[in-house]
Order: structure tokens, then sequence, then C-alpha cells
């Protein structure tokens, strides 16, 4: 059986995961958020005490010990480092930095590549990353670039976080986000671009809806 496959790559806090997550829904698709995993790989090496970007020999040296498992529970996609569950972990400022300086590394790359590519050969997927459509599935029968202003996309993670009672601040976020536009855009191995053939939605000023529906219709155009 052939199984369609929709890649989505964009910047940080462009709303990627929770749309994917939504049309993965609405068409009985499997959303895979690689994010995750990056995240996954950085908190394994700062519970290691590895500095990532001053010990990156000794952390890929460590690979070996990398154990990230992802597990489909009626809450959706969760992530396990080493068994235990750490989806609601990964998801700190702190976490999140060392996800964008921890994606630099090719080793780190190789290793969570392959997993991903394994995971979209069984079923219907929405996957969604950085180099999705470039890289990981770039026979992708949808590819899309989903973007939004650095502001817009500040805006949103800052409601996010404070609506799930996390600490939030504005400028902080603002920050990170245009931190690791630079650092996903600049970096050597597999930068964040637009891939070829990737339809570019940019979602600034329309809802969270609106997004949903022209994403689904763009997927069902395929099936
Ligand atoms: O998407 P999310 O913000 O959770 O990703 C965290 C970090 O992981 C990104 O800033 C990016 O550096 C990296 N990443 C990546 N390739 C992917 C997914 C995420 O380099 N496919």
């Amino acid at each position: 059986m052939k199984y369609i496959s929709a890649g989505i790559d964009g910047p940080a806090g462009a709303g990627k995961s929770s749309v994917s997550k939504a049309v993965a829904g609405k068409l009985g698709f499997v959303y895979i958020d690689t994010g995750a995993m990056y995240r996954a790989a950085a908190l394994f090496a700062m519970n290691n005490g590895i500095d990532i970007v001053n010990e990156r020999e000794r952390l890929i040296s460590s690979l070996d010990r990398l154990d990230i498992a992802i597990k489909y529970t009626d809450d959706g996609q969760r992530v396990f480092l080493d068994g235990a569950d750490v989806s609601e972990t990964i998801r700190t400022p702190e976490v999140s930095v060392g996800a964008s300086n921890i994606a630099v590394i090719p080793e780190v790359r190789e290793k969570l590549v392959a997993m991903q590519r394994e995971m979209a050969k069984h079923d219907n997927v929405i996957m969604d990353g950085r180099d999705i459509c470039t890289v990981v599935l770039p026979d992708a029968d949808v590819k899309i670039f989903l973007t939004a202003s650095v502001e817009e996309r500040a805006k949103r993670r800052y409601k996010e976080m404070t609506e799930k009672g996390m600490d939030a601040d504005f400028e902080e976020i603002k920050r990170d986000i245009e931190y690791r536009d630079k650092n996903d855009s600049e970096r050597d191995a597999s930068p964040l671009k637009i891939a070829e053939g990737a339809a570019v939605v940019d979602t600034t000023g329309l809802t969270f809806d609106e997004v949903v529906e022209k994403l689904t219709a763009m997927i069902k155009e395929k099936m």
C-alpha cells in the first residue's frame, strides 16, 4: 500500500505543531513532531551534564546511549527519553535553545532522520520540522512551508505558554525565536529553507481554523 506523506517545514512558532496535529486529526493521519525529537536529544545532553556548544565531541561519542522513543496514546504523540515520558519537560525555553544548538550537529541529525524516515513508512503521516521536505521526505506528496512574522509567532507562543500556566516573558520568547531563526537558517547541516516544489503559506493574520482548512484541502487534493 502506498501511504500519503505531508511535510510541513517552517520557523519556530509558525504554528506547525498545532496546525499539523489538527489536520492529522481531521484526515486520520499520524502526526509526527520531529522538533520534539531534537528537544529530547537536548534534554539528554543537559541531563548528562554535557555542554552542547562547547563539548561537541563528548556529545557525539555519547550518542550511542541516546534512547528516544515516540509512542502514540489518546493524548497524541508522547516522547520518551530513557523510558521516561518527557513530553512536557522538553517545552521549556532552555530546552528550546538547546534543541536549536544540538540540531546543528550532523551526527545528531543523521540518527534522528533515520528514525523519522522509518516512521513514515508505515502510515499516512503529517510530519513537521525544518528539513522534512528538503531532507527527510523529499518525495513527500504534499510539501508546505508554514510561516508568520516574528512578532506574530512570539505572541502566539506567549499565549500558548500562559494558557498552560507556564511562566512566560514576551521579550525573552521573541529573542529566543530570533535566535533560533538565525541558527536554523544559517547552519550548514540541513538549514531551514523552502524546498523545491513547496507551497509557502504565510499565516500572519489568518485564524487557526483558516490555516487548518487550507492545509486539509491541500492534502485532500492529493488523496
Ligand atoms: O519545532 P521545534 O521548535 O519543537 O524544534 C526545536 C528545534 O529543533 C528547532 O529550533 C530546530 O533547531 C530543531 N529542529 C530541526 N529539524 C527538525 C525539527 C526541529 O533542526 N526537523
